[in-house]
């Protein structure tokens, strides 16, 4: 049996996406751009794209839902933007981030820092969880922007986002939400929530690979990252990815209307799971279930290297993550866990499952199966773990 348990790495493409975005490379081609009819046939299913978009997130007409070419690049674009426009200029000079966002933030945070920009790295606390109230203790006359992550990669954790926007928009503090993860898994409402730029990337909810966004909004517009053919309203330049774009608007519709069920059906899913992981002596979860997405599970096997771990569960047909996929070929230790303070032993020991609205009870009858051969192996060669004083690790919850 092969079980893909690493849905927060990437999904499958819905079949109704790639049957809606296939038409798109064969028979209707055409540059959007173009003066023909062969442009003209893309028109309507873009425009009708990109309101399942604005949809999706509840994005009034008047901002703007720029796509680009993934995640990466819609955070590239937040803090170059910040770069050239305050940094650059000397108008400010500090930017807030959290010190567990993506490496897709991390990485431009310190390109800024080394460019002379002051960054605060806020702490998680020992559930894993932004405190919102630390936003505003570092928050000075000076700083550019805060970019803290909607829901985080590793843990699942949802951070108090729409708290952190009202601290930054009483403070005239410019507001990035990486929100990869919180696409189809937690309502999004842009209205609701003083959010200037929010990122997304379709294929972490069941669509194609290669397209992302950038919510932007109005009156808060960035220097463009990509200067050329003025596409994308200026803001985005580049021929337009349609099969992309009309699969992203496709795989928004559906993570609207599956919404409920991720966050009942799924969640009872992860729940039962994670109940019989936490069977299995010395295993400990970070982040309260009811704080995380329905999705994800972080859970550390004492004794337990993340990467032998993941080689069992992959002999036996399953996937799972020791960490953001970014970095899985060097053996580091899960920064969430290093960033709480856990113990070395326990930050190496880390495994991520990661389920979607596509797996099944099956699955992960068959995976706690394989889960339990494989700790009840690897425990029986440890060095480590008959040496490991058991009870209470700090900052864990011990189970
Ligand atoms: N941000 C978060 C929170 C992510 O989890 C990921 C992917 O793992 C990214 C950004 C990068 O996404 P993309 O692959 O679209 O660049």
């Amino acid at each position: 049996m092969k079980v893909y348990l690493d849905n927060n790495a990437t999904t499958i493409v819905d079949p109704h996406v790639f049957a809606e975005m296939e038409p798109f490379f064969v028979q209707r081609y055409g540059n959007p751009n173009s003066l023909h009819l062969f442009a003209s046939e893309t028109h309507k299913p873009l425009k009708t794209a990109m309101e399942k978009i604005y949809a999706g997130i509840n994005a009034p007409k008047e901002d703007s839902v720029v796509i680009t070419s993934c995640a990466t690049e819609s955070n590239n674009w937040v803090f170059k933007s910040i770069f050239f426009e305050y940094i650059l200029t000397g108008r400010k000079n500090h930017i807030i981030v959290s010190e567990v966002e993506h490496p897709s933030v991390i990485a431009n945070a310190k390109f800024l820092e080394a460019h002379g920009c002051k960054v605060t790295y806020l702490p998680i606390n020992s559930e894993g969880m932004i405190e919102a109230h630390t936003v505003r203790d570092f928050i000075t006359p000076k700083t550019a922007l805060v970019s803290i992550m909607w829901a985080n990669n590793e843990t699942g954790a949802i951070f108090p986002v729409q708290e952190i926007g009202n601290i930054c928009a009483e403070a005239g503090v410019l507001f990035h939400t990486d929100a990869v993860q919180a696409v189809g898994k937690t309502p999004i409402d842009v209205q609701s929530f003083n959010v200037d730029y929010l990122t997304m990337s379709a294929h972490k909810f069941h669509g194609p690979k290669g397209v992302g966004a950038l919510y932007i909004r109005k009156g808060k517009e960035l220097t463009p990252l990509m200067h050329g053919g003025a596409q994308m309203g200026g803001l985005r330049s580049g021929t337009l990815n349609v099969a992309g774009i009309v699969g992203m608007g496709k795989a928004m519709e559906q993570a609207v209307d599956a919404l409920d069920y991720e966050m009942h059906e799924i969640r009872e899913l992860r729940d039962a799971f994670e109940d019989q992981l936490l069977e299995i002596e010395d295993t400990f979860v970070v982040t309260p279930r009811e704080k995380r997405t329905p999705n994800t599970i972080l859970i550390s096997f004492r004794g337990i290297e993340g990467e032998a771990m993941l080689w069992d569960l992959n002999r036996a047909g399953i996937a799972a993550s020791t960490g953001s996929a970014c970095a899985s070929e060097d053996l580091e230790s899960n920064p969430v866990m290093e960033a709480i303070g856990a113990e070395a032993d326990l930050a190496h020991t880390a495994i991520r499952f990661s389920l979607s609205r596509y797996t099944t009870k099956e699955e992960l009858d068959y995976a706690i199966e394989i889960v339990r051969e494989a700790v009840k192996r690897l425990r029986s060669i440890s060095s480590s773990y008959a040496y490991t004083p058991k009870g209470h690790v700090s900052g864990l919850d011990s189970h």
